[in-house]
């Protein structure tokens, strides 16, 4: 059974990541489980520079197979911004995802061009220095207010392009379908595979 830890303690992330590895013979372990809780700083400048820090620290620290993800929206009107911020966007006035998604709303209220993609980044490092990266998006734009209740984060505000319904009105099957992390791990698992028939 291969082993892989995931750099990250979100449970929502453990179960797709788990469910998309299922297949594989891999079993995906909390960093938390093995002694891996400390704070990791984001202190790249693009979201696989950062999904790379994490995932390497924690192979670095571990000694074993990691993978992480980071994600976050990008909106043009804001030029790219929150972006890699995205988590931690409108501090000191934002508290949660739904005070940083109304701040966002509020930096929007003049915009004409409204379009913005949702960005994710995989990253999965072995302790000899292999490294497999998958990156997507997707595209779509930001609405007047809040609509839907699904999702989490920015999703009541977003458009999915070619939809008439926000990111938080889809179904998870639906969003999981074209959303920028459903697609970037099924790019990773493409790649993960390739490796390990490699490595076998
Ligand atoms: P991280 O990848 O856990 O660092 O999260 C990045 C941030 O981007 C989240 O806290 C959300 O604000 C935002 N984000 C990332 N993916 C989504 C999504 O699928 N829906 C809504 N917001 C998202």
């Amino acid at each position: 059974m291969n082993k892989l830890i995931l750099a990250s303690d979100n449970a929502h992330k453990f179960r797709e990541f788990s469910e998309i590895l299922s297949g594989t013979d891999t079993e995906v372990i909390l960093r938390s489980a093995v002694g891996c809780s400390f704070e990791i700083e984001e202190t790249g400048n693009t979201f696989a520079e950062n999904a790379f820090i994490k995932a390497k620290c924690v192979t670095d620290f571990t000694g074993m197979a990691a993978v992480a993800d980071d994600s976050g929206i990008c909106v043009d009107h804001l030029n790219g911004g929150p972006g890699i911020f995205s988590a931690r966007y409108g501090a000191g006035t934002a508290h949660n995802d739904h005070e940083r998604m109304m701040y966002l709303l509020n930096q929007m209220k003049n915009a004409n061009v409204r379009t913005a993609r949702y960005v994710c980044s995989i990253c999965c490092t072995f302790p000899d220095g292999d490294v497999i990266r998958a990156e997507d998006t997707c595209e779509g734009s930001i609405l007047y207010s809040p609509v839907g209740e699904g999702g989490f984060g920015y999703d009541p505000i977003f458009l999915p392009e070619g939809y008439n319904r926000s990111m938080a009105q889809l179904t998870p099957e639906e969003k999981n379908a074209i959303s920028h992390r459903g697609k970037a791990l099924r790019k990773f698992i493409e790649e993960y595979k390739r490796y390990l028939n490699a490595h076998k």
